[in-house]
């Protein structure tokens, strides 16, 4: 059994609590782990309380904690398929796409050790020769670190990451249903070197292993990605504590397509917007808002590709696509596609399980398209988190009301996560990338992202920004010294006394 990581041991929960993870993909058992409850969540604040007030690692100079890091990154390497198939055999997505994933986080490890090693502050000029005021950098204090199951390894290093750069101490609380990369990365970063209590691991639900985390006055920062309606508890039940609250939320992403598109690029990086691990991605395009005049083009030509979307585990090279997480996803899934049903959508393809003994074991569900569909659905609305792609058209009469039209629609919502724009016309893509409301925009692209670039939402995607410098920041205080080196009275208030003793 894997257990939790608390003051540098390995110890099952206090009531000896235990949790079985199993494949999405087949249902097969992958491991069994501890159950954390609230005293444990304590534990572990109390250990990383500790490690950041009285040991070394806030003091210890940037450049050695940045060496930490690239070590990681190079252990990560070195061990590139292994933690893949961890992370594979957790959610269900495909080996391949892991091993990206695995790649992904070592540059995210590099990006932040260059960072650490880098930033000194800065001087301010006071205009007095005998004052010197500063600008330092220090680490916040001790972090919780929750994090979601859908990129579990990688959303964790967006955090872990910078968190270790900065100097802070952490309590990591990963999502319960995909424990076993943070298992690898405790256990890789403590061979490393990492102080006993620096790092922490929580393993359990959130409601009893990752609240306490939220509530206790020994945290002062709470680093949260996951679902809106998560962040909004956490947010209120972090005012209590005045703790700062980082937020990575969910989105419904616009992937907004213009006539003169270059359309066959337009419709194969809409299948990957939306499709990719299942539609199980934050910025997700699931929202397709299509010129009139090539709709029909367009969503033909998509209908037609999603229906030969193979789907399957994660280690049959055929497929190129995976399972919903759980069973009690895939139950919300159907539950929007029904319920746009009855709001008078139009199902193009999917809609339906797939059939044969292969998926029955699975949580799969079919690629699905939903066309003539109306920016006040729910499924238009709401992150429906599955292979879901909801149509809606847009057109003007002339070059500026299309553009009106299409930017409206694709502000429609209260998320503002990412998005992306397919046009030829340079001019309009840019009129257009300005105007949208999202975190991210790509123009005639959809999901690259890198390391040096900030990734956040604006509106209800979130309140903070990971990767980039900001990514840094978040785990920075800001501290201003003022030096006197000529200390001398103030003279503000007269000195009326009389001098000692007297
Ligand atoms: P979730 O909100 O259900 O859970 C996220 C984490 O929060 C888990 O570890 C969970 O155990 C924990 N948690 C739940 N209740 C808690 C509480 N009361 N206190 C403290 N912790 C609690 O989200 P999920 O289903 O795991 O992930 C999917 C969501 O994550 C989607 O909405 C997706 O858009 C979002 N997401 C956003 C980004 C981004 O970069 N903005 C990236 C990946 C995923």
């Amino acid at each position: 059994m894997e257990t939790l990581f608390i003051a540098g041991a390995w110890r099952p929960a206090r009531d000896s609590g235990t949790r079985t993870i199993h494949c999405p993909a087949d249902g097969q058992e992958v491991v069994t782990v501890a159950e954390a409850g609230e005293q444990d969540a304590r534990d572990a604040v109390a250990a990383a309380r500790a490690a950041f007030d009285d040991g070394g690692w806030p003091q210890t100079p940037a450049p050695e904690r940045a060496d930490l890091l690239r070590r990681l990154a190079d252990r990560l390497r070195a061990e590139k398929d292994e933690v893949a198939r961890l992370e594979s055999l957790d959610t269900g997505k495909r080996f391949v796409e892991s091993q990206i994933d695995v790649d992904d986080v070592v540059s995210v490890f590099r990006h932040f050790a260059d960072l650490a090693a880098s930033d000194a502050g800065r001087v301010v000029d006071t205009g007095m020769a005998t004052v010197s005021s500063r600008i330092v950098h220090e680490p916040v204090g001790v972090c919780a670190l929750i994090t979601p199951w859908n990129y579990p390894l990688l959303q964790t290093s967006w955090k872990v990451a910078p968190c270790l750069a900065a100097g802070n101490t952490f309590v990591l609380k990963p999502s319960e249903l995909t424990p076993s990369t943070a298992i690898w990365l405790l256990r890789a970063l403590a061979e490393e070197g990492l102080p006993a209590g620096v790092g922490n691991l929580v393993l359990g639900a959130g409601a009893s292993a990752g609240a306490p985390l939220v509530d206790d006055p020994g945290v002062d920062l709470v680093s949260f990605t996951g679902g809106l309606e998560t962040g909004r508890r956490i947010m209120a039940a972090a005012s209590a504590t005045v703790k700062r609250v980082a937020l990575e939320l969910g989105g419904k992403n616009p992937n907004v397509v213009f006539a003169d598109a270059d359309l066959p690029a337009a419709v194969d990086n809409a299948l990957t917007a939306v499709f990719l691990d299942s539609g199980q991605v934050c910025s997700a395009g699931a929202r397709l808002i299509v010129e009139s005049s090539v709709h029909d083009q367009v969503v033909d030509a998509l209908v037609e590709r999603a229906r030969g979307i193979r789907l399957g585990g994660p280690f049959d090279d055929e497929a190129e696509s995976g399972p919903l997480i759980s069973e009690a996803h895939r139950a919300k899934v159907e539950q929007y596609v029904a319920e746009a049903l009855e709001d008078g959508a139009e199902l193009r393809c999917g809609g339906d399980r797939p059939e044969g003994t292969a998926y029955e074991q699975g949580w799969y569900y079919l690629p699905t398209i939903l066309d003539r569909c109306s920016a006040g659905m729910r499924c238009v609305q709401e992150e429906s988190f599955g292979p879901v792609l909801t149509v809606e058209t847009f057109e003007g009469a002339d070059r500026d009301s299309a553009e009106d039209a299409a930017v409206r629609l694709a502000n429609d919502t209260i998320y503002g996560l990412a998005g992306a724009v397919w046009t030829d016309n340079a001019g309009r893509a840019e009129r257009v990338a300005g105007r949208l409301r999202h975190g991210t925009i790509w123009i005639n692209d959809y999901h690259p992202y890198v390391p040096g670039a900030e990734w956040g939402g604006f509106k209800q995607s979130g309140n903070g920004r990971e990767l980039g410098r900001m990514g840094l920041e978040e785990y920075r205080e800001v501290k201003h010294v003022w030096h006197n080196t000529r200390p001398a009275p103030a003279g503000w208030f007269a000195d009326r006394s009389t001098g000692p003793g007297e």
